[in-house]
């Protein structure tokens, strides 16, 4: 099936008479008819449902249409983008290990990986995406255990080059986790280049709608987790009778392990009603990018011609020092987020922004409508003015998420606001 059926059909085939849309199972718990089979299910020697901290129905369809259009084995659906990233990594990084991560990057994963697991015990190296292969080869430590970067980072709009650092992780025996939020799946396929985990901020295209905020992790099920460097995925696992997860669970080892260990021990599952919701977006995801590509590059190729803009940040315009990656990753268009900065720095960014009326200010991304946002004085608050550089943000950039409405209404928005700044 192509991407397009894929967002309507996978996850949820209704047999005979049943409900036509992916029902809502608003449960806690499932029926079994005897103990033994309920000890089966804790003994993870059947499949099958038992508490909804750990896996639901309805989320479990939603979580198998994701796997599908990332090409992957299997997805887990966590409560948000940051939780999918941290139990990415949490899976096979204890206390003592260390992993290397692209620097633009989005600014709650900067804070979540340079400050609190580093609180946890495990250690950061962020290096530029255009770093030479010497650089990032010489960042490697006997302890490193993965690489991670965004396709299209939030909200430098950096293409980062998946094939690159996956023969460079690869070499070293790990793997690269790729943030696939701002591409989805319907732009670009990390696996199809040799990343082996994809997570997801659901929140933004996938949803595309701002109801709820929902992350996924998906596993390509292509890393052999038993090149000695992942004894988590090989030995025995003590909290579940001795389960040995790539003996056990084959290809599926790393999505399971994820799920069984993790999300019983976090417990930041999704409720039924979000996945439901999730569904609903994943539905319309590939009609929906095809407009936010169309309506960006347009209002990328408009503020490049005005005078009072300084530069454009959007992959898809030839200038742009992404382009050629953006052809190899995401040729059939990349986004609707574009960043650019206005010459008369934070000051006119702000007047600018406060003078929109079509797109509101919030804080938020990759929704249907238009947004707009000053990261410096939101999101990207927190960093520092090394953390700010390194992911690609000036004080004056602002961030336009472009929506879906019609492209003459968002041009002369932006000309209106343009003219007041
Ligand atoms: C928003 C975002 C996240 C965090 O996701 P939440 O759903 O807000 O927790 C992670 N990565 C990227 C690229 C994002 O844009």
């Amino acid at each position: 099936m192509k991407i397009d059926t894929i967002a309507l059909h996978a996850g949820y085939q209704p047999g005979n008479g049943q409900p036509h849309v992916l029902p809502i199972y608003q449960s806690t718990t499932y029926d079994y008819d005897s103990s033994e089979h309920i000890g089966k299910l804790f003994d993870l020697s059947v499949d099958g449902h038992m508490y909804s901290r750990i896996s639901n129905p309805t989320v479990a369809c939603v979580e198998e249409k994701i796997a599908a259009l990332e090409g992957g084995v299997g997805a887990l659906c966590t409560s948000s983008g940051q939780m999918a990233c941290m139990i990415a990594l949490l899976n096979i990084l204890s206390a003592g290990d260390h992993f290397i991560s692209a620097a633009a990057i989005y600014g709650g994963t900067i804070n979540l990986f340079a400050v609190t697991l580093k609180r946890l015990g495990i250690e950061c190296s962020f290096v530029d995406e255009n770093a030479s292969d010497e650089e990032v080869e010489a960042l490697f430590r006997p302890n490193t255990k993965a690489v991670f970067g965004e396709t299209l980072a939030n909200p430098a709009l950096a293409v980062f080059d998946i094939e690159r650092f996956a023969r460079l992780a690869h070499r070293h025996g790990v793997p690269l986790i790729v943030d696939n939020t701002f591409a989805t799946p319907v732009l670009c396929r990390p696996f199809d280049f040799g990343a082996d985990i994809v997570v997801h901020s659901t929140t933004k295209y996938m949803d595309g709608h701002a109801v709820q905020v929902g992350g996924a992790v998906v596993d390509s099920g292509n890393f052999p987790w038993d090149n000695g460097n992942f004894p988590g995925l090989t030995e025995a696992d003590e909290s579940y009778h001795g389960v040995r997860y790539v003996h056990d669970f084959g290809k599926k080892a790393y999505i399971v392990k994820a799920r069984v260990q993790l999300m019983r021990d976090f417990g930041a599952y999704p409720h039924a009603l979000s996945a439901f919701l999730l569904n609903l977006g994943l539905e319309t995801l590939p009609l929906r990018m095809e407009r936010h590509c169309k309506n960006a590059l347009e209002a990328a190729k408009f503020l490049e011609s005005h005078e009072k803009v300084e530069f454009v940040n959007y992959p898809g315009l030839e200038k742009d020092r992404y382009h050629a990656l953006q052809q190899k990753y995401l040729p059939n268009g990349c986004a609707g987020v574009v960043s650019f900065s206005l010459r008369g720095g934070r000051e006119r960014a702000v007047r600018f922004i406060d003078s929109l009326q079509l797109a509101s200010n919030v804080v938020h991304v990759a929704d249907i409508r238009t947004l707009v946002l000053h990261p410096a004085s939101s999101t990207h608050r927190q960093l520092t003015d090394e953390q700010l550089a390194g992911a690609g943000i000036t004080p004056g950039l602002i961030r336009l998420s472009v929506g879906c409405e019609d492209l003459s209404d968002i041009l002369a928005d932006l000309e209106q606001a343009l003219a007041k700044a």
